[in-house]
């Protein structure tokens, strides 16, 4: 996915691609690309700015906030880039100017731009913080360490309640 700027065509340059996992390096033990990274869309270029949109579908293997078992997740997102070229130091002036603001640009360099960089931080963005391998996941429980979903236990702390409620309750039962 590196796109040589003399190659985009007037009209734009459409594409769709399947780009190996290795290519992105996302692989921590709670959150890795399993296979490849599907990248469909289109490079478009005025004047020496090119951008592209499209959209980006990217198997991953990541791990229940929970539970923490590892369960599969399928992140299918909208990708924009803006691809800006740096300046350079012997032109003054004659090149775009970036401001601090500008921090949703990409900078390229010698005449190419390489959508891998992008493609990994949106895909990062969509992996959500909390993550659940199913929607009402028991996870651990907080006594005896038993995954409650395989393996309920007999503790008396089941961790379906809120410690501030347990307070609470307590209070409750004093008061009786
Ligand atoms: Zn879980
Ligand atoms: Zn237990």
């Amino acid at each position: 996915m590196i796109f040589e700027i003399e190659e985009i065509p007037e009209g734009g340059l459409n594409f769709d691609v399947l780009e190996g996992k290795e290519h992105f390096g996302i692989d921590q033990t709670d959150c890795a690309l399993t296979d490849a990274v599907k990248v469909r869309g289109k490079l478009t270029k005025i004047e020496r700015e090119v951008c592209f949109s499209g959209d980006l579908e990217a198997p991953l293997l990541v791990t229940c906030t929970r539970c923490l078992k590892p369960f599969p997740l399928q992140v299918i997102s909208k990708v924009q880039v803006h691809f800006i070229p740096r300046a350079k130091e012997s032109s003054p002036g004659s090149e775009v100017e970036i401001k601090e603001t500008d921090i949703e640009k990409e900078l390229y360099e010698e005449d190419r731009v390489d959508l891998h960089g992008p493609i990994r931080d949106q895909i990062l963005l969509d992996v959500p913080l909390i993550r659940l391998c199913q929607k009402d996941c028991k996870g651990i429980c907080s006594e005896c360490g038993n995954d409650r979903n395989s393996d309920p236990c007999e503790c008396e702390n089941d961790g379906q309640i809120d410690p501030r409620f347990a307070v609470l309750q307590k209070l409750k039962e004093k008061l009786k």
